[in-house]
């Protein structure tokens, strides 16, 4: 049995919710990870008289297909699609089925519209994160136009394939054999790379809003539905929405909900935002904000938005070393996402660089799985909370240097090493390894700014206590402000202040 007690009464439930037959293709030979392939369709078709089981010569084994009766779908999954994959595989058997994917309308026709034959491989992790949204929006895909097809590949079966394509960093999607993306993308982010992007013309002709936020992480959703909730006219711009959550594995500091996990609250955050009459224009990256008769903010394709008040909300990303090799190997051996990335480097030597609680905290995830872990410390001693140092220390493979500052990441075409500096004596050392996690701290997304907002010497915006700029009209929440203490629960009340900020500045102005 492949599938235990509570996973099957969870499935038992899904599998209900079939509408029309499904029949699998199974492509196995001798090895465990084929017999354990072969246990859980059998199991499946156990469970479900719509579902059935055919054995076949499919182009990778161990693997998998789920398809229409007479007609296939091109979905496919080489690997097991238990751990973080488990709804990837439900999913797919329900709309498999005939079930309705919960996408807009919209996206479903521009999905159909795409000519062309795309055979997309996303090499994925089954601890991975990330990797479902990915493997997700490619099935779809698949299901929805047939010159579309998905195979999703567990790196850790599919090793050499892994290793020749040189992959350290997953999600790694191939489209045609060609390097296509890595990392977390939604299905409209996939799309928008194949080339659906909306021009300049798309915002012509928008009428003046009275608050525009820019930023759709907690801070600006939260922004956004204080300013909606006044019935004044919202907008809301985002790179990307969800932001940081998006990126977040478990939340447990979010107050009154006990565990919940970043994706599902970033599709909380749409819903919530989108139950109110807000106009949001996702995937859109503003480069510029000047002050005129109104406040007026200008996109990357060009188009210029209006409105009475602003509220930047552009938050954080991860900061960098800058040291050499760090950008050259960036997804070759340098990493940031311990939870996604950690099972490519397992039974091999990593570094991590820095030494709070996002460092310690990945330390000891890795050390589970890597052969040895090396924590480098630029400060004489570890800034992580009591209870995580207390734990890494009782690890028997974890080293961990402090007082060391990193001078650069070796390699060829992948890592092989990295440099330090004592930084006491000044001696400099040299480690072979394979992997460096770098988990320094984040760094505002407020560089577009340059010459208009007032920020601090570490780029942060400054506010006062309702959120307001030195720009009159102009507010700001979240990370990428001074406001202490960077958190999900922060952000949203900042974002809060921020909106009652700019309607008190409308009513007096
Ligand atoms: C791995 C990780 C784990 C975390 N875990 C927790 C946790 O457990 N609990 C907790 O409370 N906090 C946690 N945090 C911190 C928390 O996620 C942040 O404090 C929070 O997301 C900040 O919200 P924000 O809205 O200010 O910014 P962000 O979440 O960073 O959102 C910024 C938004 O602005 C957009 N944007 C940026 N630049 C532009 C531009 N030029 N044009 C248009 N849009 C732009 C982005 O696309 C995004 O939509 C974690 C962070 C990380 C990275």
């Amino acid at each position: 049995m492949i599938l235990d007690a509570d996973i099957k009464a969870q499935l038992n439930q899904y599998l209900e919710l079939m509408e029309g037959n499904v029949r699998l293709k199974v492509s196995v030979n001798s090895d465990s990870v084929s017999q354990d392939m072969m246990a859980l369709v059998k199991e499946l078709t156990e469970m479900s008289s719509k579902i059935t089981l055919e054995e076949a010569q499919l182009p990778r084994t161990p693997s998998f297909s789920i398809n229409r009766i007479g007609e296939d779908t091109g979905v496919t999954f080489a690997g097991i699609p238990l751990g973080h994959e488990f709804t990837s595989l439900v999913l797919a058997l329900l709309q498999v089925s005939g079930r309705a994917p919960k996408v807009e309308q919209s996206i479903i026709d521009q999905i159909k519209s795409i000519k062309g034959t795309y055979h997309f491989e996303s090499y994925i992790s089954l601890s991975c994160h990330n990797c479902p949204d990915v493997v997700q929006a490619l099935n779809l895909m698949s299901l929805l136009n047939p010159g579309i097809t998905h195979t999703m590949i567990d790196g850790g079966i599919f090793k050499e394939e892994v290793e020749s394509k040189n992959i350290m960093a997953v999600p790694a999607v191939y489209l045609n054999g060609e390097f296509f993306l890595s990392g977390r993308s939604s299905l409209e982010e996939i799309l928008t790379k194949l080339g659906n992007v909306p021009d300049a013309s798309t915002f012509a002709g928008k009428d003046p809003y009275d608050v525009l936020v820019v930023g759709g992480g907690p801070a600006g959703a939260s922004a956004a539905i204080y300013a909606a909730r006044k019935g004044i006219r919202t907008g809301l711009v985002a790179d990307r929405f969800g932001g940081q959550v998006a990126d977040t594995l478990g939340i447990e500091n979010f107050i009154s909900v006990n565990y919940t996990e970043g994706p599902k609250l970033a599709a909380s955050l749409d819903g919530h935002v989108k139950a109110y009459d807000v106009d949001v224009m996702n995937l859109q990256r503003v480069t510029h904000l000047a002050k005129k008769d109104m406040i007026e903010v200008e996109l990357e394709n060009g188009a210029i938005l209006k409105s009475k008040t602003v509220i930047l909300s552009t938050g954080a990303r991860w900061r960098n070393i800058g040291v050499p090799g760090e950008a050259e190997f960036k997804n070759k051996g340098i990493a940031y996402c311990p939870h996604c990335d950690g099972p490519l480097f397992k039974g091999k030597h990593v570094a991590v660089v820095g030494g709070g609680n996002s460092g310690i905290e990945a330390a000891i995830d890795l050390a589970g799985i890597v052969n040895h872990v090396t924590v480098l410390e630029f400060l004489p001693e570890l800034k992580a909370d009591a209870v995580l140092q207390e734990r890494l220390y009782s690890l028997p493979n974890v080293t961990v240097l402090k007082n060391v500052q990193t001078q650069e990441i070796t390699g060829t075409n992948k890592v092989d090493g990295i440099t330090y500096i004592q930084r006491d004596t000044g001696a400099i050392h040299h480690i072979e390894l394979q992997g460096v996690f770098i988990l320094i701290g984040l760094i505002p997304n407020t560089d577009w700014l340059e010459g208009t907002v007032d920020r601090n010497r570490f780029g942060e915006i400054i506010v006062d206590s309702h959120g307001a700029t030195n720009i009159p009209g102009v507010f700001a929440a979240g990370d990428c402000t001074t406001n202490p203490y960077k958190q999900i629960i922060i952000a949203m009340g900042s974002g809060a202040t921020a909106a009652l900020g700019a309607f008190d500045y409308l009513i007096r102005n």
